[in-house]
């Protein structure tokens, strides 16, 4: 389950307060790496003590098991990569000021959407491993070992997560809680939820946490949501019945948006509702029987929901936010 290359789907405005620091202390306190001060709420705090890291060499980690595709990562450079823990993950690293700022986010998505789900992350004991490229050539190096799309920009795969990290540029966008959301849905959903949910509530779910980080540490920060082109608009039946991605590059951003536009026109029209369509095609229901079960009362077959949806997905502004 892949997230597209990074675009700029938000945006923020800066407290004067907020002060980014990056340095030397990242061993001290992982916090200060995304430049918290001493302004973050408690819930902050947690974050930053569950995402505070210290290294340790790869033969210490409290999980080796690494995947296939972790194996290749770990052969591009491979006597630059360094490794640390935290509570939930296991990372792969070149640089500790870059690694310190990914774990305090990847714990806060991680318990942030696990709630937002209604799961329950403390059964789950095994850790999930990151790996974070910076350099562009690495990653397309990645990319071609893990024969993978151009368009690739970060991936969850069985379980494991790969993302890049580029130090120059300041806002990371919602590449590592699009995939964290991935490692949550499969982890507590099972591996048959459809193309389409997969990715639209990823995308969904990262515009919202992404937002929600930075608004707990004194950024103002909305989520945001991309229109469908009109005359790209894929009907809903036909989108939910993908199982690959469009061959086309455009139209692979299409899917993306419209399918994002679809968990978000469903879980506004009733958010429980769309907890039942979830966890019923989860486990392999077809859609219209899935929208029968969550949704009777509010749309009387598919048809209607493709009416009132329709106008939805390609409305420029017209799209309620919610988060
Ligand atoms: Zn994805």
């Amino acid at each position: 389950m892949f997230a597209l290359l990074p675009t700029t789907t938000l945006q923020m405005l800066r407290f004067p307060l907020a002060r980014r620091r990056r340095g030397k202390m990242w061993l001290l306190l992982a916090a200060f790496a995304v430049g918290l001060g001493a302004h973050f709420s408690a819930a902050a705090a947690e974050d930053a003590e569950n995402g505070a890291l210290t290294e340790v060499p790869l033969a210490q980690l409290s999980d080796r098991a690494l995947t296939p595709l972790g194996q290749a990562a770990l052969g591009i450079r491979a006597a630059d990569w360094r490794h640390a823990e935290s509570a939930n993950f296991i990372y792969h690293f070149f640089h500790g000021f870059i690694a310190a700022p990914v774990s305090v986010e990847a714990e806060f998505y991680y318990r942030v959407i696990a709630r937002e789900l209604e799961k329950d992350t403390t059964q789950w004991e095994r850790k999930c491993h990151i790996y974070v490229f910076e350099r562009a050539e690495d990653w397309a190096e990645f990319q071609k070992r893990g024969a993978l799309d151009p368009w690739t920009g970060g991936i969850h795969a069985a379980g494991s997560l790969f993302i890049q990290r580029d130090p120059q540029v300041k806002w990371k966008g919602n590449t590592l809680g699009h995939e964290v959301t991935h490692l949550v849905v499969e982890r507590f959903f099972g591996a048959g939820v459809p193309l389409w949910l997969n990715e639209g509530y990823a995308e969904y779910s990262a515009t919202r946490c992404y937002a929600a980080f930075h608004r707990a540490r004194g950024y103002a920060a909305r989520p945001t949501s991309r229109a469908v082109p009109e005359g790209m608009y894929v009907p809903v039946g036909q989108l939910t019945a993908l199982i690959m991605y469009p061959q086309d590059v455009a139209q692979v951003g299409v899917f993306y948006s419209e399918s994002e536009r679809l968990v978000r026109f469903l879980t506004a029209a009733d958010k429980r509702g769309f907890g039942t369509l979830l966890e019923a095609l989860s486990k392999g229901n077809r859609f219209d029987n899935a929208l029968t079960k969550g949704f009777s009362s509010r749309f009387m077959n598919l048809d209607a929901l493709e009416r009132e949806f329709k106008a939805y997905a390609i409305h420029e502004n017209g799209a309620p936010l919610q988060d």
